[in-house]
C-alpha cells in the first residue's frame, strides 16, 4: 500500500493527525527533500527506509514503490503542502494504477494557507474579493495560454501565486497589465510556518524589489489584493440585523 500524504507548509506540528499516524507505520519514506521539513521525519519508526526524491526521476521513485510493495511493505509519499496542488502526483497515481498497486492520498494544510496565517489576514472578505486564484507565473514550466497571468489579474480578485518567485519583474509586468494598480497591496511570504518564516508586505509595483532587498530567491508565495488593504465590509454572518438559518436578526 502506498499512502500519498500532504505534509502541510512546514512547520512539523501542521501534518494532519492521520498523516502522522500513517508516517509512524511507514516501512518506506519518499519525501521531496527540497520542501519538506525534515522535522517531519521524526515521526518515523527506527528501521524506516528513507529516500530524499528531490534527486530522483519519477521512474526512480516508482521502482522504491514497487520494490517495497513488493516485499509486503508499506510506503509513505510525503509531498509538500497539500500534494493536489503541484505535487506531480497524479503521473504516480496512473503508473501505480498501471502496476494495480493501492494507494490512497492524505490531505495537507497547503502552503497558501499557511501564509494566510502568516499575514493573519483573510483571502475573501465581503465587498473585497470573494475568490482567491491560486496560479503561478508561466516559466521553464509553463501555463495554459487562458492563463496567462495578466488574464488571471484581469478579475481584480484575491491571488496567490506559487513558484514564481524567481519571475518577479514579469509577475510585476503581467498584474499590472491584466489590470492591478502600482499601489495595490501584495505580500511575500517567505518560508510560511517555518521558524524562519518572514511576511515582506510590499505593493504589486514593488514586489521584485521587496524580494530583491530581502534575498527572497524561493520559498515564497506571492499574495496580491484588496484583502491586504485596510477597507471592506463586516460579514452578514455576524450582522446582529441578518437573519439566517441558526439565527434570527433584529430585521426583517
Ligand atoms: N503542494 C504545495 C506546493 C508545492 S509547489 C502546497 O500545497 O503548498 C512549491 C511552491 O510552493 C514553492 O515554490 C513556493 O512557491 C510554495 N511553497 C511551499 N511551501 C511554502 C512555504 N512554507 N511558504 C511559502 N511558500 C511555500
Amino acid at each position: 500500500m502506498i499512502h500519498f500524504i500532504g505534509a502541510g507548509p512546514g512547520a512539523a506540528d501542521l501534518i494532519t493527525v492521520r498523516g502522522a499516524r500513517l508516517l509512524g507505520g511507514a516501512d518506506v519514506i519518499i519525501y521531496a527533500g527540497s520542501l519538506v521539513n525534515p522535522a517531519l521525519l521524526d515521526y518515523k519508526k527506527e528501521d524506516c527506509a528513507v529516500y530524499d526524491s528531490a534527486g530522483m526521476t519519477l521512474e526512480e521513485v516508482l521502482a522504491v514503490m514497487e520494490e517495497a510493495e513488493a516485499a509486503g511493505k508499506t510506503t509513505v509519499r510525503l509531498h509538500t503542502g497539500d500534494p493536489s496542488l503541484y505535487g506531480a502526483i497524479r503521473e504516480q497515481m496512473d503508473a501505480l494504477d498501471e502496476k494495480g498497486i493501492a494507494y490512497d492520498v492524505t490531505p495537507g494544510v497547503s502552503s497558501f494557507s499557511g501564509a494566510a496565517a502568516a499575514l493573519q489576514a483573510e483571502y475573501t472578505l465581503p465587498d473585497v474579493s470573494q475568490s482567491v486564484i491560486i496560479t503561478r507565473m508561466a516559466g521553464r514550466t509553463p501555463v495554459p495560454e487562458g492563463e496567462k497571468l495578466s488574464k488571471m489579474a484581469s478579475h481584480g480578485c484575491t491571488m496567490v501565486l506559487f513558484l514564481s518567485t524567481g519571475l518577479l519583474e514579469e509577475v510585476e509586468r503581467e498584474l499590472m497589465a491584466g489590470g492591478y494598480s502600482p499601489d495595490t497591496p501584495a505580500a511575500i511570504v517567505y518560508k510560511a510556518t517555518w521558524p524562519e518564516e518572514q511576511v515582506y508586505r510590499c505593493t504589486v509595483s514593488t514586489l521584485a524589489k521587496t524580494a530583491r532587498d530581502n534575498h527572497v530567491t524561493k520559498t515564497a508565495l506571492i499574495t496580491v489584493g484588496g484583502f491586504l488593504g485596510k477597507e471592506y465590509e463586516r460579514s452578514k454572518l455576524y450582522d446582529p440585523t441578518f437573519t439566517h438559518g441558526c439565527r434570527q436578526g433584529t430585521e426583517g
